[in-house]
């Protein structure tokens, strides 16, 4: 079985094809300025295909980008199968379910409209998945498609958990409420995490953290999440490349009174100019910040150390949130790569039974055990492998 993974953007559209039984990807690749001047990039993973990158094809709309995809992995030289026949299912990602969707599902006429209703919560994200759905439905009629959910994961979470301190019928009328997000990566570092202990989820009390651009702790007991640090939006929890995550809204009357700002403006700063880029002043890009520190600036050495106590603090909040840790998870771009954020993360954690190895943490993008034989709390190194998760929901409810 072949599944294509689909992860729309507003301008730009994410595929993989893989078999979702072996974990093979067939080919992978990317569509960007969908709507500009289109360029489209193609990596089969087969020996002797050739991959195209950044090429000029037209793609005025999401259709011809998946117009252009199948054109690639159909092309009698350099393609990876015969016919669009061996495409058996179309696996979409979607940010925000709401409170509609715990699970992934298989897409009809009434999920779409749910997926609609959702949009207000995530107005950036989901008309770029809508987009991304009827792009395929248009371009390969009849194929089965299913769409997973960024928020699934998290609709678990208890009541404590996800419910915030506001008039409560903002909650009840309005949906605001705690729903999380990167719940497909930490879904699947926590099975991972389970296989490497050898003890099923079920049975394990597990912190993950997914730590890239975007990064949110999740505190997973008994394979469900029960606590995640981002929120409504994925605003919230740590400060990330370029997003704020907490502050005190307060911050936000003073600021747009003093500098006459609109709330549209304030959340570009939030969202675009904030996290570690604006503390720093000179990258988003982890590897940018901590070749500046070395270099002896100030700022970027805070960004930094900010974000890594960020981390900490969440770790000492979910333990005491689950009242036991059995593993540590460090996963997506920082947490995959990033030898001296981990130490630093978590190093001064040894009161709570977390011993670092620093000879075994000394690597990188491969599954490991980072901690001491004798450490009591296990830390892992796992990658993420969200398309993966994404071509099993999909074979699952497919087959
Ligand atoms: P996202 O999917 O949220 O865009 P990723 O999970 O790909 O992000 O993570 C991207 C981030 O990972 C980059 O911004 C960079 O800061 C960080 N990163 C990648 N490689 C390294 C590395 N070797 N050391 C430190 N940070 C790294």
């Amino acid at each position: 079985m072949n599944v294509l993974v689909i992860n729309a953007g507003s301008s730009s559209l994410k595929y993989q094809l893989m078999d979702p039984d072996t974990g093979i990807v067939l080919a992978k690749g990317l569509c960007e300025r969908i709507g500009i001047d289109g360029k489209f990039t193609y990596k089969p993973q087969v020996e002797g295909k050739e991959t195209l990158k950044a090429v000029d094809v037209a793609m005025p709309t999401h259709s011809e980008a998946i117009q252009a995809v199948l054109n690639a992995l159909v092309d009698p030289e350099n393609g990876v199968i015969a016919s669009m026949k061996e495409i058996d299912a179309v696996g979409h990602r979607v940010v925000h379910g709401g409170e509609a969707f715990n699970k992934s599902v298989r897409i009809t006429g009434e999920v779409m409209n749910a997926i609609e209703d959702c949009i207000p919560l995530a107005p950036l994200h989901n008309p770029a998945n809508i987009t991304g759905i009827r792009a395929c439905e248009k371009v390969m009629p009849g194929v089965p498609m299913v769409a997973v959910f960024d928020t699934a994961f998290h609709q678990t979470m208890p009541a404590k958990a996800f419910t915030y301190a506001l008039p409560y019928e903002y909650y009840k009328n309005d949906k605001v409420r705690r729903y999380g997000f990167h719940g497909t990566s930490h879904k699947y570092v926590t099975s991972r995490a389970a296989a490497m202990l050898g003890k099923p989820a079920a049975e394990l009390k597990i912190i993950t953290c997914h730590l890239g651009n975007g990064s949110s702790v999740t505190a997973v007991d008994g394979g469900k999440s029960v606590d995640t640090s981002m929120g409504f939006t994925p605003l919230a929890g740590l400060p990330m490349g370029t997003r704020s995550g907490d502050l005190d809204a307060g911050i936000l009357q003073y600021l747009m009174n003093k500098y006459q700002l609109n709330i549209d403006e304030m959340l570009n700063i939030l969202n675009k100019k904030s996290g570690v880029q604006g503390v720093s002043g000179v990258s988003s890009d982890f590897r940018d910040l901590e070749d500046a520190a070395e270099k002896g600036n100030e700022q970027a050495a805070l960004a930094v150390d900010m974000f890594n106590y960020g981390v900490k603090k969440l770790i000492g909040a979910y333990a005491a949130a689950m009242g036991r840790v059995d593993a540590i998870v460090f996963t997506a771009g920082v947490g995959e790569n990033s030898v001296g954020q981990r130490l630093d993360i978590a190093s001064g954690l040894e009161f709570m039974g977390v011993k670092m190895d620093a000879a075994a943490n000394n690597c990188r993008g491969k599954e490991a055990f980072i901690s001491a034989a004798d450490s009591k709390v296990k830390v892992l190194l796992i990658p993420t492998d969200e398309e993966l998760v994404i071509a099993r929901d999909t074979a699952a409810l497919c087959k």
